[in-house]
């Protein structure tokens, strides 16, 4: 077996991580070959309060540099970003078990969103609005929040900490962040980089206040610290479902401002009218592609009946072919699923689906003997009679249900017919069923695609889902405004003080 701690080691070492980082209580293990690679430390209560405190004191003098000015360091950020791209990248390969072409892609977007968040800063602007009063102006001004806590998941180990990140940060906010139990490496890797950026942005004139970005690694107790804090003023969390309950509940309860990236169950429809080659390449991607374990990952396609049986044929074929393997190989298109439970609960969800009459394609361990500890499967492709039962939920693995539909408008209706609204995608060249799909009768999932499969989002538009995935929007387009409080302004700049509505108050 490859040693992967020794690499592992020597990236994070280049990417400024000291070595005394590297003990404690938590195990790191890669999903690659399943060696326990390293171990950090759990926080402790006292370590989560003390960098909630020091976010907090940050906050006071943050929020008073110029936007501009703070656009600036999350520009050298993505210097950094850039300068660290194949390490950090090939860490995330190593931690979280994807392929080399997706790990960079990771990183990639990383540095894409500091580039977007760059130019936000100088265009964190509100409205100016006609007042019914004379010789008023009403405007609205956005400030910056206060400190922001982050939960993020496994499957996208750094990405989702530079898009709360960057824009946070350029709004004024300080970041606490609670990464993955599951992929602490990359999380040190990060604040490194951050912490090179920050000395850059000292030296070229502004201090980085202690506490700016603050890591804090370990489980469940820990984010749920972050959580009840009431210093923190935003949660963005990004994990499953159960984890967006408790989480939204909680922060509820203390009328915090929450961010809910959660679970999705994402379908796509091929019509008759398909570019069935596009279509064929968009759903393999999509269902197939980082095993299974985006949040936006193809998990239900429904095939109209005309065009099923050969499209489903050259479907299974591509199941049949693809590459599984260690994601470090070059060709190898499907590595490991995180874990022995992603593997258990895989099983367990094609249990239930044969049970109800499903008729399972592939599925099954491969590469066990070679790699007694990870966990390697053959991507599953199931027939459904209907859509029931694991169809209905989110299981972490690469599973997709295929299902026959005949009319449209129904298609779209068992489309929406599940708890969860992340994304979907219609593969038509009739431009009146692509509307359609557009339409308020259409989808009614945060993300709608024609001809391109359901995931693979870019940091320009906002990225997000509705119902059970729990309506938070981050990254692009108008996202940054949940990082930011606003004001509304109304200036009197006459001699007299009429009141709104015809209201008179007269104290004589
Ligand atoms: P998970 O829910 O097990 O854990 C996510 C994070 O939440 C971890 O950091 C974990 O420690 C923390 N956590 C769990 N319970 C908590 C609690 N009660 N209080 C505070 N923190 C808590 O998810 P996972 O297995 O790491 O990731 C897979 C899931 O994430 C899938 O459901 C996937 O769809 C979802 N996901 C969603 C998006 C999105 O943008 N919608 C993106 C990536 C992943």
């Amino acid at each position: 077996m490859i040693d992967l701690s020794v690499e592992a080691r020597s990236l994070l070492a280049t990417l400024g991580v000291a070595d005394d980082a590297l003990t404690g209580d938590l195990p790191v293990r890669s999903p690659v070959n399943g060696q326990e690679i390293a171990r950090v430390a759990t926080a402790t209560r006292q370590m989560a309060c003390d960098g909630i405190a020091s976010a907090h004191a940050a906050f006071q003098a943050w929020r008073l540099v110029p936007a501009p000015r703070r656009g600036e360091l999350v520009r050298l950020l993505g210097e950094e970003l850039r300068a660290g791209k194949s390490a950090l990248g090939r860490l995330v390969s190593i931690e979280a078990g994807k392929s080399p072409s997706e790990g960079l892609g990771e990183v990639q977007e990383m540095i894409d969103i500091c580039d977007f968040a760059v130019g936000l800063s100088r265009q964190l602007h509100g409205l100016t609005i006609a007042t019914e009063r004379p010789d008023h102006r009403m405007m609205e001004t956005w400030h910056p929040l206060g400190v922001t806590g982050v939960i993020s998941a496994f499957n996208f180990p750094v990405a989702v900490w530079s898009w709360n990140a960057a824009l946070a940060l350029v709004c004024g906010n300080p970041v606490v962040w609670k990464p993955s139990e599951k992929t602490p490496l990359t999380a040190l890797a990060c604040q490194a980089l951050f912490h090179r950026a920050a000395a850059r942005f000292a030296a070229s004139g502004t201090a980085v206040p202690d506490g700016l970005s603050v890591l804090l690694t370990g489980g469940r107790a820990v984010g749920e610290i972050l959580v009840d804090h009431p210093d923190v003023k935003l949660v963005s969390a990004t994990g499953s479902t159960d984890m967006g309950r408790a989480v939204g509940q909680r922060l509820a309860a203390r009328f915090a401002r929450a961010i809910l990236e959660l679970g999705g169950n994402n379908a796509a429809i091929v019509t008759p009218s398909a570019d069935l080659e596009l279509a064929l390449r968009g759903v393999a991607f999509a269902a197939m592609g980082t095993a299974g374990q985006r949040c936006t990952t193809l998990r239900r396609l429904f095939v109209h009946d005309a065009i099923y049986d050969g499209f489903v044929a050259r479907l299974k074929s591509a199941y049949a072919t693809v590459t599984v393997g260690s994601p470090l190989e070059e060709g190898n298109l499907v590595g490991p699923l995180i874990d022995a439970a992603a593997m258990d609960r895989m099983q367990r969800a094609l249990e239930s689906a044969r049970a109800l009459g499903g008729v399972v394609t592939g599925g099954h361990r491969e590469g066990a003997a070679d790699w007694p500890d990870a966990y390697y499967v053959r991507p599953a492709l199931v027939e459904m009679p209907e859509q029931a039962g694991p169809v209905l939920d989110e299981t972490f693995a690469p599973i997709l249900y295929v299902m026959k539909y005949s009319d449209f408008d129904r298609a779209v209706a068992l489309q929406n017919a599940v708890p969860q609204g992340l994304s979907s995608a219609v593969f038509t060249t009739d431009l009146r069923q692509a509307e359609r799909f557009l339409s308020a009768a259409g989808s009614d999932c945060g993300i709608a695609n024609v001809n391109i499969g359901t995931s693979g989002a870019e940091i320009g538009g906002a990225f997000g889902g509705e119902k059970e995935t729990g309506g938070g929007r981050e990254s692009g387009s108008d996202a940054w405004k949940g990082y930011m409080r606003r004001a509304t302004n109304t200036i009197n700049y006459g001699t007299t003080l009429p009141l709104a509505q015809g209201v008179s108050f007269d104290i004589g």
